[in-house]
């Protein structure tokens, strides 16, 4: 496994946890992975900030993990590095159930986008599932002049060199939407990186950069009430909560559709006792009629309960890297 440099206090740990498997009797060392679990607080990482989709995601099914586990649950957001840095230090945490993982498609085009990451996240992490798949949407600041997506466009191809687009970072999902988006219009304009589409969202509102993509998680009320110009939307079919918003794909762009599937792991290694555990939070989580209701009112809803399972995430996220492989090799895009 190549990974970053472990601090001292984990080459400490991995000593002590040598020791304990030399001087415990026989038996004793499998009995950490029956130990009962959870006996303590729980800490979700989220690599990007408070306050954008993913960590509001999952803030909306840890309340309901927290009563099923009987333990509470604190979300630590580790934005930079367009996720690769909250990912990095979930691989090198204790692998024993209290550092979970909540992340996203990017955690598949990361592989592509960066030469010299040092983690192989299919190999050092343990899926425990597939949470939900949010749609996007093409937005800009609210005094754009474009009005709708087709204005928007011969805007964007006029103006090329005075926009900014606004992104989480390369590998995120807003700088996928925007690599794909700014293909099919096939302009090149200036793509600002952020640490999460929080602070992104913020510049736009404030209108320091002019368009971006974000989840319908962040951008559905602001759209509705005219607090951003929303222009797309990036999935397959138009939304209820968003019905005036074209699709790409109707609108002539059918290569710049994606979704933002979400995911939940741990470090490889983690118990199978604690995996199984964190899987039943999560899908009675993701039965929960107020998650669901939160889930609908932000276009989202739960992946099929066949899906919300190890397997199902660790399909999903090898699948998505092979697909998205050999677009971005086509684009050329790196992030170092
Ligand atoms: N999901 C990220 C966030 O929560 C942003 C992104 O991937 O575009 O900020």
């Amino acid at each position: 496994m190549k990974i970053f440099k472990q601090s001292k206090n984990i080459a400490a740990r991995s000593l002590l946890a040598l020791t304990a498997l030399v001087i415990l009797p026989i038996g004793t060392q499998t009995l950490a992975a029956d130990a009962p679990y959870p006996t303590k607080p729980i800490t979700i990482v989220v690599p990007y900030n408070a306050g954008g989709p993913t960590d509001l995601l999952t803030r909306t099914i840890a309340t309901v993990m927290e009563k099923n586990l009987g333990q509470s649950i604190k979300i630590e957001n580790v934005g930079g590095g367009g996720g690769t840095a909250g990912v990095g230090n979930v691989i090198l945490a204790p692998k024993d159930g209290y550092t979970v993982l909540v992340t996203h498609i990017g955690i598949a085009t990361a592989p592509s986008l960066y030469r010299s990451l040092r983690y192989d996240a299919l190999k050092d992490l343990e899926p425990i599932g597939l949470i939900a798949d949010v749609p996007m949407t093409v937005v800009a600041r609210p005094n754009m002049a474009a009005d709708n997506l087709k204005d928007f466009i011969s805007f964007a191809k006029e103006n090329k060199d005075k926009l900014s687009y606004a992104h989480a970072g390369v590998g995120s999902a807003s700088h996928l939407c925007g690599m794909l988006l700014l293909n099919a219009i096939n302009a090149d304009i200036l793509t600002v990186p952020h640490k999460g589409t929080k602070p992104a969202m913020d510049a736009l509102l404030a209108g320091k950069v002019d368009f971006m993509c974000d989840q319908t998680i962040s951008t559905t009320d602001k759209i509705n009430s005219k607090a951003i110009k929303g222009y797309a939307v990036t999935s397959k079919n138009r939304l209820d909560a968003l019905p005036n918003l074209p699709t790409l794909e109707e609108s002539g762009l059918k290569s710049a559709t994606v979704t933002v599937w979400q995911g939940m792991w741990v470090p490889k290694g983690t118990p199978a006792t604690a995996i199984k555990r964190l899987n039943t939070a999560m899908q009675v989580a993701l039965a929960d009629p107020a998650v669901l209701a939160e889930f609908a009112k932000l276009s989202t809803k739960p992946y099929p309960v066949a899906q919300q399972t190890p397997a199902g995430l660790r399909t999903l996220h090898k699948a998505e890297i092979a697909k998205w492989a050999p677009i971005i090799k086509k684009a050329a895009v790196f992030a170092d």
